[in-house]
């Protein structure tokens, strides 16, 4: 997906100690148009944090652009919140194991979405994995305990959900089953932002929800570079790629949790056992649309990097970079530096290792 050049300059930004930039950030400036600013917000939406930054010439169509966007937000958060009783979320986990619960179509296509991560993840995303991850707690350092999880686990399981294609239906098929949209809710508010922007002539933009962002054109002649950060200290960087049109999603072990005996409680649960999944500590994937990269974040927490690199290196639109719990820091395909090769050497192995991550 990557150009050459691009790859050439990620392997020599990996190897340079940089600034500490958790998200987003701007390329030195190159020269800017006569007229125009960029405007930036930043607000609490869906339990997180919202950023909208975008280069506009007329300063009130850029800020009634990013009011446009977070009124999305809003919307969105409204309908699929699952904090919220009276979303149409939360109507589907108060009623579909007794009936068919009728919803908007745009939810249930969402919801349909879902169900094609689960199956090109091999079920590691999961919505349903909500039926034990509601058991945790991870502001009030609460985890289920062992009976607690077993009683709960025959309850995930994607392929439990009846969806009714013609009549927008979701019935549960298990009776303690749950979803929620946590995994997926943030890429696809960040792509209908995008879709916004759009729609009112914005070229160049980010919008990012917690760990999800797209980039809209480029920073003015210059490609936004992304800062990859350490999964033990937000001030370190651990790699910085050079981005434009395109969407980034990172998990990471270090967003929701608590530690307890030496054992690490966060948020991405693996649906097979109902722990939190600690295969990776962090992982990010870049593709077209945030509601993709969102979709496959979470998948190499549950079945490892090698597994899910694999996966990545079979779609062509998807590029990974994993942090594993031994500070390897492992890229896919084509975001790999390009390697000196002998004439007449076999082909490099298939997965790209930087050196480890000091701790
Ligand atoms: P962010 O909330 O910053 O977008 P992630 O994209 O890493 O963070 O998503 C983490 C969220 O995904 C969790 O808080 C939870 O709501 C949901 N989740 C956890 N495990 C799974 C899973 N196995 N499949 C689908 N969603 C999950
Ligand atoms: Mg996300």
């Amino acid at each position: 997906m990557m150009t050459r050049m691009l790859r050439f300059i990620l392997a020599a930004l990996s190897a340079v100690p940089g600034l500490a930039v958790q998200a987003v950030a701007a390329a030195p400036a190159a020269p800017l148009p006569a007229r125009g600013a960029w405007h930036e917000r930043t607000e609490a939406i869906m339990g997180t944090r919202v950023y909208v930054e975008l280069w506009s010439a007329d300063p009130a169509r850029g800020n009634a652009a990013i009011d446009a966007v977070m009124a999305e937000m809003h919307r969105i958060d409204e309908l699929m919140s699952h904090y919220k009783p009276e979303s149409q979320l939360s109507q589907i986990n108060a009623r579909a194991n007794r009936e068919p619960v009728q919803v908007d179509r745009e939810l249930f296509d969402l919801i349909k979405l879902s169900t094609h991560y689960s199956q090109i993840t091999e079920g590691a995303f999961d919505i349903t994995y909500a039926s034990v991850g509601y058991l945790y707690d991870y502001r009030r350092h609460v985890h289920p305990t062992e009976a607690q999880i077993r009683e709960a686990l025959p309850a995930v399981n994607w392929r439990n959900m009846l969806l009714d294609e013609q009549h927008h239906t979701v019935r549960f098929e298990h009776p303690g089953m749950r979803i929620d949209l946590g995994g997926i809710g943030k890429g696809y508010a960040v792509d209908r932002g995008v879709e916004i922007l759009e729609a009112r002539g914005i070229r160049h933009a980010v919008v990012s929800a917690g760990g999800d962002s797209r980039i809209l054109g480029d920073r003015l002649g210059r490609p936004w570079l992304v800062a990859i950060r350490h999964p033990d200290d937000p001030h370190k960087v651990v790699t910085r790629i050079p981005l434009s049109d395109i969407a980034m999603s990172t998990s990471g072990d270090y967003e929701r949790y608590f530690d307890e005996k030496g054992v690490r409680y966060h948020h991405i649960i693996d649906p097979r056992t109902g722990h939190s999944a600690s295969k990776v500590r962090s992982a990010t994937i870049l593709a077209p649309t945030a509601t993709q990269t969102d979709g496959m974040s979470k998948t190499a927490f549950v079945l490892g990097p090698e597994k899910t690199l694999e996966i990545i290196n079979r779609m062509p639109e998807y590029d990974a970079v994993f942090v594993c719990p031994d500070g390897r820091v492992l890229y896919s395909n084509g975001l790999r530096p390009p390697a000196p090769r002998p004439a007449g050497a076999p082909p490099a192995t298939p997965t790209a290792v930087s050196p480890r991550v000091p701790p």
